[in-house]
């Protein structure tokens, strides 16, 4: 689960990771009323207006209805209320958010910690993540902090360090030390980065998440390590660890279907194709995405309804794969083994039938226990649907319905 930089700096900020100060502002009003609150606590006259989005790429982003960036520099308070509104409900597109880019509902106004006339702020990458080939957590470290990391590790990946934990000690002085060295610091802002990489990690490992990118890191002129970013994603198999965290979740940065099908407990990926597909079990439900590329198909969604498929989550899966305008024809294969396929063909017709409408073709194969019988059901049902047993028949159908 990904949440936004605010949520994700009061983390850190918990476990004593020194961060830029913020506040999160929803209208113009309140983002001055932010301002004002950092001047008297941070002494602050400068203000950066930071778009809260769950996307990178923001300062170099543009609001599709101002042309303001995502993040912007106010030397003033009148500059923050007019900057503000610039970006508060505009439409953010970034290399990130893909051409329809992403509504902005807050703003996080923050202290300008690029000191003015600082000669020498610096600013550096880090991150941990876990390396699944490795089986252990690795932080990543650059003194290239600020830009595309992906560029840096094309371009120069010598620039990239990376330490591995081993879980059974944890993270070791000296893995934190070499990470400052070789970040070329020393005196103060050695030892800050060396504070600040520990409580990162014990940030990182207290929540269960599976990344954190702090892009830039910022030393300033005075020996201060701050976290200027960052991107904080959550562990979703452990949330149930973490009420606390798992209400930081916002729902309106997700695909409306998927938080659909996840309140019908189905997984749900949406896709670009147009063969929707209902299936029980993950592997299942590759190998009839790979059917339907065979039969020259482009698969619309990835839907696994799991192994209890009932006449509910039927429906529910026909709803949602039905919003989807691209979807040409839908492929339903089951494999009929705790549910049986009598009642998986049974809850086919009664879902088709209370939907209405239903205007595209349905294949259904259903295969296993009753099988037959389910082919039955759906052919006797007199519905715009059509039965197969084999899937090198369901792919034929797949095939004569798109042709
Ligand atoms: P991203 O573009 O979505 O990764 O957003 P960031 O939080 O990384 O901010 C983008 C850029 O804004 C940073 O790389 C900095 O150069 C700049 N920036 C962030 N905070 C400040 C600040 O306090 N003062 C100034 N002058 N620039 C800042
Ligand atoms: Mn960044």
């Amino acid at each position: 689960m990904n949440i936004h930089e605010y949520q994700a700096k009061d983390i850190l900020k918990k476990y004593g990771v020194q961060i830029q100060r913020g506040i999160v502002a929803d209208t113009a009003d309140k983002a001055l009323n932010a301002a004002k609150e950092l001047h008297s606590e941070t002494g602050t006259d400068w203000y950066v207006i930071k778009a809260q989005i769950h996307a990178g790429g923001r300062g170099k982003g543009k609001i599709q209805e101002t042309g303001s960036n995502g993040v912007v520099l106010a030397k003033s308070l009148d500059q923050v209320t007019e900057k503000a509104k610039n970006i508060i409900g505009g439409t953010l597109v970034t290399h990130q958010t893909g051409d329809e880019g992403k509504k902005v509902n807050k703003v996080l106004i923050a202290e300008d910690v690029y000191y003015p006339g600082d000669s020498e702020p610096k600013e550096f990458y880090l991150s941990i993540l876990l390396d699944r080939a490795k089986s252990c957590n690795v932080i990543m470290a650059s003194t290239e902090g600020g830009m595309d990391i992906e560029e840096v590790a094309e371009k120069t990946p010598e620039k990239i360090v990376k330490e591995w934990i081993d879980p059974a000690v944890g993270l070791q002085g000296f893995q934190a030390r070499k990470i400052a060295f070789a970040l070329g610091l020393e005196g103060n802002a050695f030892k800050e980065m060396v504070k600040f990489i520990y409580a990162l990690y014990k940030a990182y490992e207290a929540t269960d998440s599976s990344m954190f990118e702090i892009n830039p890191v910022l030393k300033t002129s005075d020996n201060k390590i701050l976290a200027v970013d960052a991107k904080v994603n959550l562990d979703d198999n452990a949330l149930f660890r973490h009420k606390d965290l798992a209400e930081l979740r916002d729902l309106s940065e997700e695909d409306p279907a998927e938080v659909e099908a996840g309140r019908s407990g189905l997984s749900y990926v949406k896709l670009d194709g147009n063969v929707g597909c209902m299936v029980n079990g993950a592997g299942l439900a590759m190998a009839t995405m790979d059917i339907i590329k065979l039969s020259g198909g482009e698969p619309a969604n990835f839907l696994d309804v799991g192994g209890g498929a009932n006449a509910e989550t039927v429906e529910a899966g026909f709803r949602i794969i039905l919003k989807d305008p691209n979807v040409k024809a839908i492929l339903i294969n089951i494999f009929g083994g705790i549910v049986r396929c009598d009642r998986v063909a049974n809850g086919v017709v009664e879902a088709y039938k209370k939907i209405g409408n239903i205007d595209i073709p349905i294949i259904v194969r259903l295969q296993g226990t009753n099988a037959e019988e389910g082919a039955r059901i759906i052919e006797e049902s007199g519905l715009k649907v059509s039965s197969a047993i084999l899937l090198k028949d369901a792919a034929t159908k797949v095939k004569e319905v798109l042709s």
